[in-house]
């Protein structure tokens, strides 16, 4: 067994957004750092199986669609044939691009990759084994845990590759199934239902409850649903999934109404089980510091403290599972492991949905507040009165803004649109300083932006709106 060098200021376990990043800022900071990761690459599992496979197969099968049904409309005439293998390498080429640039941003900082699977034995001692089998024990002052998540498994239906498959395996099917059941109306689940709907797959998506995206707005979650049933996705609410046998034709699954009632039976030829991510602590060794994971698996904490010199972010913890979520907790634990100040508003994470149109808010639906008593004002304005979304035959949605009744504070802000998701930043910026509507509303935007609705719907709040 080789022995460490000198004893590290941080160890992390885990090279995602949380861990890659949390090894950068302990970098800049002048600490001695050392960022654990098994995987033959960096970047967890949103550079390598997660946000940026999916956003680069989204952006192409969006291109395929657009290409098939618009183009003609605004006088393009194209015919346009799907090379699969070559959208598949073009989206590994960018993965293996962004990996390797988290490798250049380690060295720049000065930020160790330790190869391997990192385990806790005791009290400032992290144990790596390596692919080959050997092992080093590195000495840390402080160990970040940022071991992230894992697909969590539907009980009765057992992954089968290419057949019963993880949205791991739905970034790389080699060839459109004729019919794709996705179980789970998440947001995972819609954006890879998206993918394959656009490249010719009939799609299903099946879900328990009785509304799909749970988390969004109810108002842009069923006017969301209206859009992908017109683009031909299918839905199933209000079921259950309880079994699945697969064939040589295919996998039959059986379903249950949530509510009990008869079975049916849907056949597909694959089926994508996106019913939610469980934090993943396999092997980790929390035994051996006195820790346990709560019933659902995740790590608790105190101002991600842990233990006597052990934290936690990301995934593996509380919070909105999200990249940029891990990257806040990062920065904010090293921060304070460095003994400076470190924050995370968890109210100010803004959530994004990459189908075509998005889906983008920040801060509180009208169902929480609604829930919570508080008197709120409301403004609407829909992208058919907005020029741009005009212009670009792109009409569908609308941006909503909610304010407190009595102070006029932002207190949430949703957007289905094309682009929403760049948009919507500027309510969260507008929300972290406190912002009131008026100030979004006084506040002059270039025309013709699409942003321009958000103008118009903080407008609306005063009822003030303009262009509608
Ligand atoms: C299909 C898909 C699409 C997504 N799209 C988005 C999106 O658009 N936007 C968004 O914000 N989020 C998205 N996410 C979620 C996002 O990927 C996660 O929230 C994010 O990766 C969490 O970061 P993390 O660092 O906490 O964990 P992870 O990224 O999971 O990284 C943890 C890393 O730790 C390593 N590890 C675990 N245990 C050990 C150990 N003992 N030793 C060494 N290494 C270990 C793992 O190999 C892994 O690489 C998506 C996820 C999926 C699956």
């Amino acid at each position: 067994m080789a022995e460490a060098p000198a004893p590290y200021d941080v160890v992390i376990i885990g090279g995602g957004p949380g861990g890659y990043n949390a090894a950068i800022r302990a970098g800049q900071l002048g600490l001695k750092v050392a960022c654990v990761e098994m995987r033959a690459t960096l970047g967890g599992t949103c550079l390598n199986v997660g946000c940026m496979p999916s956003k680069a197969l989204l952006h192409a099968s969006e291109m395929f669609d657009a290409a098939n049904s618009e183009f003609a409309k605004i006088g393009i005439e194209v015919q346009p044939k799907l090379n699969l293998s070559q959208m598949h390498k073009s989206k590994d080429d960018s993965v293996t691009a962004l990996t390797k640039g988290i490798e250049f941003l380690f060295k720049k900082n000065k930020a160790d990759w330790i190869k391997g699977k990192g385990k806790i034995v005791g009290k400032g001692k992290v144990e790596v084994t390596a692919a080959d089998g050997s092992v080093q024990t590195l000495e840390a002052k402080n160990i970040v845990i940022a071991t992230g998540s894992e697909p969590t498994p539907l009980p009765g239906v057992a992954f089968e590759a290419g057949k019963v498959i993880d949205s791991t395996g739905a970034l790389s099917l080699p060839a459109v199934p004729k019919k794709l059941i996705v179980v789970g109306a998440g947001i995972i689940g819609l954006e890879l239902g998206s993918v394959w709907r656009r490249l010719g797959a009939e799609v299903t998506v099946v879900e328990f409850l009785d509304r799909i995206t749970p988390g969004m707005d109810t108002e842009v979650a069923t006017a969301f649903q209206r859009t992908l049933t017109k683009q031909g996705m299918t839905f199933k609410l209000g079921a259950k999934v309880t079994a699945a046998k697969s064939g040589k034709d295919g996998v039959e699954l059986t379903v249950e109404p949530s509510a009990g009632g008869a079975a049916e039976t849907l056949k597909a030829d694959v089926v994508l089980v996106a019913i939610g991510r469980r934090p993943y602590t396999d092997g980790l060794g929390l035994e051996t510091i006195g820790v346990t994971p709560d019933k659902r698996g995740f790590i608790d904490h105190d101002h991600f403290k842990v233990a006597d010199g052990v934290w936690v972010i990301g995934d593996v913890t509380h919070g909105p599972m999200l990249a940029h979520k891990a990257e806040e907790d990062a920065v904010a634990v090293i921060d304070t492991i460095a003994g400076k100040y470190g924050h995370v508003d968890y109210a100010l994470v803004p959530s994004v949905v990459y189908t075509f149109p998005e889906v983008a808010w920040v801060g509180q639906t009208e169902d929480q507040l609604k829930a919570a008593g508080v008197a709120y004002k409301k403004g609407k304005f829909p992208f058919t009165a907005n020029s741009r979304a005009k212009i670009n035959h792109e009409t569908d949605g609308f941006v909503k803004v909610l304010a407190d009744a009595a102070t006029d504070k932002v207190l949430g802000v949703h957007i289905m649109g094309p682009q929403a998701g760049e948009m919507i930043h500027e309510a969260a910026v507008t929300m972290s300083f406190g912002g009131a509507s008026e100030d979004i509303a006084r506040t002059c935007h270039a025309h013709p932006t699409r942003s321009e609705a958000v103008r118009q719907a903080a407008m609306d709040v005063e009822g003030w709106m303009m262009q509608a």
